[in-house]
């Protein structure tokens, strides 16, 4: 048996956000599909058993999954996937907002929200079926990321942008900031400059967003 074989199946990349003692907590995750459609739409999630965020699932019978895109960051992989949610609070170290007491990535292409139905153990992973209560589509326009994109284009940059975090502590800017060559105000919002619509105006003095200067 050549079990290279498998990596010709495709997944996705997503990041699960979920609630833990503390506050909150998630990881990088792969193996995601829809297992049944029509009204009640269920979702699977196999996450391996030695993470935390398997343990809190098992507790609280809730998760999200938010989509990752070809244009993600490439530190948000590492923060979610090289570090665990028993020493860190990942969530502290990106752009997110919190419905309903559960985390969501900001700039992602799509949200899920998921209550646990069944569970399925096996040696390696837990296989949570999950029944989508909520789902929206996110700001982010680009394609979903799929994990062998992520192998063959992106891989290096997540550890360089990982490595950087570790020996600055600080996460990097989430995306470029732009300045407002009139009045000097520097755009800093969580919705990337260029997707910002051409009728957004400075908040301070009104000028055109056509006006404004990439900070570099
Ligand atoms: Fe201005």
């Amino acid at each position: 048996m050549d079990t290279s074989a498998l990596f010709k199946l495709s997944y996705g990349l997503y990041v699960t956000g979920v609630k833990t003692e503390k506050g909150l907590g998630g990881c990088i995750v792969d193996a995601v599909g829809q297992v049944a459609a029509g009204s009640n739409p269920l979702v699977m999630l196999a996450c391996m058993k030695k993470n935390y965020t398997n343990e809190c699932i098992k507790k609280t019978g809730e998760y999200t999954l938010s989509v990752l895109s070809t244009d993600t960051e490439p530190f948000v992989i590492g923060n979610f996937g090289f570090q665990s949610g028993r020493d860190v609070e990942k969530w502290a170290n990106v752009p997110h907002r919190i419905k309903d007491g559960l985390p969501f990535l900001n700039n992602a292409c799509a949200y899920l929200r998921l209550r646990v139905i069944n569970t399925l153990e096996f040696p390696t992973h837990t296989m949570f079926v999950g029944e989508v209560i909520d789902a929206e589509n996110g700001e982010n326009s680009a394609k979903p990321l799929v994990y062998a994109d992520y192998q063959a284009t992106m891989r290096a940059a997540v550890g360089e942008a990982f490595q950087k975090f570790k020996e600055t502590g600080k996460p990097p800017q989430s995306h470029a900031q732009w300045r407002c060559p009139l009045c000097g105000y520097v755009y800093d919002g969580d919705t990337p400059f260029e997707r910002l619509p051409d009728t957004w105006i400075c908040p301070m003095c009104g000028v055109g967003k056509e006006s404004f200067e990439k900070v570099t």
